[in-house]
């Protein structure tokens, strides 16, 4: 069935297996996990610029609403489907309940390469998207966000256009908005500071710390990679290379972030970055690359049975979601590398979404000073959790956080019990 065919949905339900194993999780729950709640496919048309009608298909999927309403980000990209959504909806719900936060696991997508597109007909693409999937979003039901393709214009025009309909300014029906019409302070950021601060714990519990010898190489330098770069640089820490879709720029002594960034801003890709010391790579040689932190931020299944025997780094943060196949996790755990998982990893970016959510709904925002500490504790408490849960069975930190999200699961769903019995 087309729900239940993608690599990443298989590799999310065995994750999903193979934790409800380890902690015995009631095989009822599990039972219910399995499948989304609810798996929405729209048809968009728009109209191009040259006066023609195409038709464009698009997603939204609830896996689990049992903690709170849906969040998860809409995704633009040509490999987008429903099981693909299906799967990263799924990861929200555990990704939401690790974290502790009162929201339920949600995606959406539409298949479209938004590079192909001029600003008018994204725009177009983007309301009709919200319209089609208007009735079962909104801040009581299902909260998107950016993802791949999409950013804080593609959150405006989405929160004006569920806002036209309803007749209000509605500030939490999205997050990753523009500050302007209701974004956060810190949301930007947030997913890869994430990934600097779960590092950064990583380190404390090996009692080491990062410094100038500390080699970091960032698979995919966008909104998630860029941000952990500029934390870990400012801490001190060799970025010795980061890659986009077009190749991957490599220096032994450490690149100039914020040169690449401003460059990046400019020309969009990394193609046409010349700097004196600076090598052009592939990505398959990044990820091959003998470093302390390899930071996969790109798309999923990027280390998988194929390269995974050739893969050199000291510790993996998942700054994708689902960048290791359970191959890929299980052959390089074995090799004594520390793997800090997605759902851990990356959750600042949500973290800060529902500190967003909560700012909008309350009319009141806060200033980066208090999203930042409260981003730090939240995240470093999660950490410490998979650490005990890790320890507890005997497990690695991958399984170990699907555990501790199950647990916090398994509780909610059994005090709220299956309607209608
Ligand atoms: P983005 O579009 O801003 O950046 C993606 C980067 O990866 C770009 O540099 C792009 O060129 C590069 N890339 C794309 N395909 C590639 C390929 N085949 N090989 C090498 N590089 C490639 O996206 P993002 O928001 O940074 O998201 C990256 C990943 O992080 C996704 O898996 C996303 O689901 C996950 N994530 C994002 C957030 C967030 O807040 N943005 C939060 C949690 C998880």
């Amino acid at each position: 069935m087309a729900l239940y065919h993608s690599p990443l949905y298989l590799d999310a339900l065995s994750q999903l297996e193979s934790a409800a194993a380890a902690m015995s999780a009631d095989p009822n729950i599990v039972e219910r996990l399995k499948y989304p709640k609810r798996a929405i496919q729209v048809s968009i048309p728009i109209r191009l610029d040259d006066g023609s009608v195409k038709t464009f298909e698009g997603y939204r999927v609830q896996h689990n609403m049992t903690l709170g309403p849906g969040k998860g980000g809409i995704r633009f990209h040509p490999h987008v489907d429903l099981s693909e959504t299906t799967a990263l909806a799924m990861l929200m719900t555990f990704k939401c309940a690790l974290v502790g936060l009162p929201l339920g696991g949600a995606k959406g997508g539409v298949k479209v390469n938004p590079n192909d597109l001029s600003r008018q007909e994204l725009q177009a693409l983007t309301r009709r998207y919200a319209m089609e999937i208007g009735p079962f979003v909104g801040p009581d039901k299902d909260i998107p966000a950016p993802d791949i393709g999409t950013d804080r214009q593609t959150m405006a025009w989405f929160m004006d256009t569920y806002s036209q309909i309803h007749g209000y300014a509605s500030h939490g029906v999205v997050t990753g908005k523009p500050i302007s019409v209701g974004g956060s302070l810190g949301r930007e950021a947030a997913t890869g500071k994430g990934v600097a601060y779960c590092i950064n714990f990583a380190y404390d519990k090996m009692d080491k710390q990062i410094d100038h010898k500390t080699t970091v190489a960032i698979h995919g330098f966008g909104k998630v990679g860029m941000p952990a770069a500029v934390d870990l640089a400012e801490q001190g820490a060799k970025i010795v290379a980061v890659s986009d879709y077009t190749c991957a720029l490599y220096q032994e002594e450490g690149l100039n972030v914020l040169d690449i960034i401003e460059f990046v801003k400019e020309r969009n890709n990394l193609d046409q970055y010349e700097r004196a010391g600076v090598k052009k790579i592939t990505n398959e040689e990044l990820l091959q690359l003998e470093v302390d932190v390899l930071i996969p931020a790109a798309i999923d299944s990027v280390i998988t049975d194929k390269n995974m025997k050739n893969v050199r780094a000291k510790m993996i943060a998942e700054g994708a979601n689902g960048p290791l196949t359970k191959e890929a996790v299980s052959y390089l755990t074995n090799q004594g590398v520390f793997i800090i998982p997605d759902i851990l990893c990356n959750a600042g970016g949500v973290i800060v979404s529902y500190f967003e959510w909560v700012q909008g709904l309350a009319h009141f925002f806060w200033d980066e000073d208090q999203i930042n500490k409260t981003l730090h504790r939240i995240l470093k408490n999660a950490f410490d959790e998979v650490v005990v849960k890790a320890d507890h069975y005997d497990i690695d930190m991958k399984k170990a956080a699907m555990c501790a999200a199950l647990a916090k699961l398994e509780a909610a769903m059994k005090l709220r019990g299956l309607f209608p019995g």
